[in-house]
């Protein structure tokens, strides 16, 4: 039996998990990439190396000016925010519960049941999460074989599969893989035959879509 890192291809970037370790991603990104690091060993270990260093600057520039009983205070609440890690990480019991992670599971508020998709056409849904920022989040629900709407972007988008995969030019992605993609790339993520396919898309702008239904409903649909 291999575990769900073992089938994870595609990583986040070191700038990514950089900006992450720092606390400047906006808020739509850092919920993506802490959702990949949640089912990732790999991001989660360079993660960890990321904060280490950080950790290390922060002491040295920050060490003249504590008060005491500070670093007291700090540890108490990383211990709390440890508990609290601890408690909503065990996987809960049920079908679709299982498709997303503990970082999505707060933005929904609940499982799969619970997401309030809207159709933007082709059969594909999705659902904005609440994000302050330009950034946006979003799930997307793609029908097996269906194409995402052929889409440009302003900056940089990161997608991460929560279920099912999606083919993308010639790599594939399957669940807990993430795609990063910037303005330079014109791409059709098409989700397999066998599934549908939901991901957490995660924008820097709104996306671009290039055919002419698409973009007269985008300014209706937040796309
Ligand atoms: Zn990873
Ligand atoms: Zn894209």
């Amino acid at each position: 039996m291999t575990s769900m890192t073992d089938m994870i291809n595609h990583h986040l970037t070191d700038a990514l998990l950089m900006a992450y370790s720092a606390g400047t991603l906006p808020e739509a990104f850092s919920l993506a990439v802490a959702t990949h690091v949640s089912m990732c060993d790999e991001c989660r270990a360079r993660l960890g190396a990321y904060d280490t260093v950080g950790g290390a600057l922060l002491d040295e520039s920050e060490t003249a000016t504590m008060e005491p009983g500070s670093l007291e205070a700090t540890l108490a609440l990383i211990a709390g925010s440890e508990e609290a890690r601890g408690a909503t990480a065990p996987c809960q019991v049920g079908s679709t519960d299982d498709v997303f992670p503990a970082p999505v599971r707060d933005y929904v508020g609940g499982g799969l049941d619970d997401v309030k998709w809207r159709p933007i056409g082709m059969g594909v849904k999705q659902a904005i999460l609440p994000t302050v920022g330009d950034a946006e989040v979003r799930l997307l629900h793609i029908p097996a074989g269906v194409a995402m709407p052929d889409h440009g972007h302003t900056g940089t988008e990161i997608t991460l599969v929560l279920k099912g995969a999606f083919i993308d030019d010639q790599d594939r992605f399957a669940r807990g893989d993430v795609e990063v993609a910037d303005e330079k790339v014109n791409h059709t993520p098409v989700a397999d035959i066998g599934e549908d396919c939901i991901c957490l898309a995660a924008t820097e702008a709104p996306l671009k879509f290039k055919g002419l239904m698409p973009r007269i409903a985008q300014p209706f649909l937040r796309i």
